[in-house]
């Protein structure tokens, strides 16, 4: 190793870190944007309104959806993909759209 290569080293160790840390940014940041852009599910939707989605529990009437519990919501099911504590975000039975972390559809699957 000649003496050129040993003062670059820590410089060119840097230039490799940095460049790994925008490698893995540039993958995670595309991901959380789309996630927020998403548009928000409506209760109009065909698909919402077969599956009786509505993006708050709490107005989902419990004669018409016998097994709905108030405490099953979009965020603590299994089929939710959205950030712990965002509003908004992704379910896998609606791709593209965004649904309340509040809401509810009788597809409903406990975390586990
Ligand atoms: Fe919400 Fe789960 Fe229904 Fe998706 S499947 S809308 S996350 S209750």
């Amino acid at each position: 190793m000649s003496n050129h290569d040993r003062i670059n080293l820590p410089r060119r160790r840097f230039i490799e870190i940095a460049a790994g840390t925008a490698a893995v940014a540039s993958g995670l940041l595309p991901a959380l944007a789309h996630a927020a852009d998403l548009p928000h599910l409506s209760a109009t939707d065909p698909t919402a309104k077969s599956l009786g989605y509505n993006p708050e529990t709490k107005n989902v009437p419990s004669s018409k959806y016998a097994n709905h519990r108030p405490t099953q919501e979009c965020g603590n099911c299994n089929l939710y993909t959205g950030a712990a504590g965002a509003e908004w975000g992704p379910c896998q039975i609606f791709p593209g759209k965004a649904v309340h972390a509040r809401g509810w559809c009788s597809a409903y699957v406990a975390k586990t």
